[in-house]
């Protein structure tokens, strides 16, 4: 079955790749043609997940999906969330998100410093209809960056997994097993074993 996975990250693209296994061919919009982006607006990660999927499937009117992802801070009352991306501005900058964070998270004790990955997954099937898919890691924010590996706020969230480590210091491998978009795209593999032949 072929899928275009609306993304332009080829590591996302590796690894929903790994996940789906050989029964899938996943293509990503550049080699389907498709350039443009889509603005995320939506005031949540399923409503950005739906844009970013919708975007896809009414230009190539095929099978697609596409992932919506945010960390959410309990002490910071689940910022920054949906605006993760954006957090310290509009560039997108992950040293600055990070440094943003860290500061925010300052004086928190330890014992307040429970944070989770959440992804949403939109699959859109060529008959236009829509399914969802949700991960979740748990963890904590860290007081200080570690690790050089992974993107975003890896270097700053330690899950409740490995305990002693960031995501940054665990390798591709070791962060997949467990991590949000991991865990979203194995339901959506599942999923789609069991209901689409
Ligand atoms: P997106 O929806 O995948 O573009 O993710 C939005 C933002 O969340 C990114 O800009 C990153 O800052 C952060 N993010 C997403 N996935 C991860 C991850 O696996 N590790 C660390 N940060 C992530």
């Amino acid at each position: 079955m072929k899928l275009i996975f609306g993304t332009s990250n080829r590591g996302k693209l590796r690894e929903a790749s790994d996940i789906l296994g050989p029964d899938y061919q996943l293509v990503c919009p550049a080699d389907m043609g498709i350039t443009e982006d889509v603005e995320e607006t939506g005031e949540t990660l399923k409503a950005n997940s739906i844009l970013k999927a919708e975007h896809i499937f009414n230009i190539a009117h095929a099978a697609c999906f596409a992932d919506d992802t945010g960390l959410e801070v309990d002490a910071l009352g689940g910022a920054p969330g949906v605006h993760s991306a954006r957090y310290a501005g509009e560039g997108h900058d992950f040293a600055a998100n990070r440094r943003k964070l860290l500061a925010a998270m300052k004086d928190v004790p330890e014992e307040q410093r429970t944070a989770r990955f959440r992804c949403v997954v939109t699959l859109i099937l060529e008959d236009g209809q829509k399914h969802f898919f949700d991960g979740v890691v748990e963890g904590r924010i860290a007081t200080q960056e570690m690790g050089t590996m992974g993107f975003g706020y890896d270097a700053v969230f330690i899950p409740d997994a490995f305990p002693r480590y960031t995501m940054a210091e665990l390798g591709e491998d070791l962060k997949n097993s467990i991590s949000h978009r991991g865990m979203s795209l194995r339901l959506m593999a599942d999923w789609l074993k069991e209901n689409v032949k």
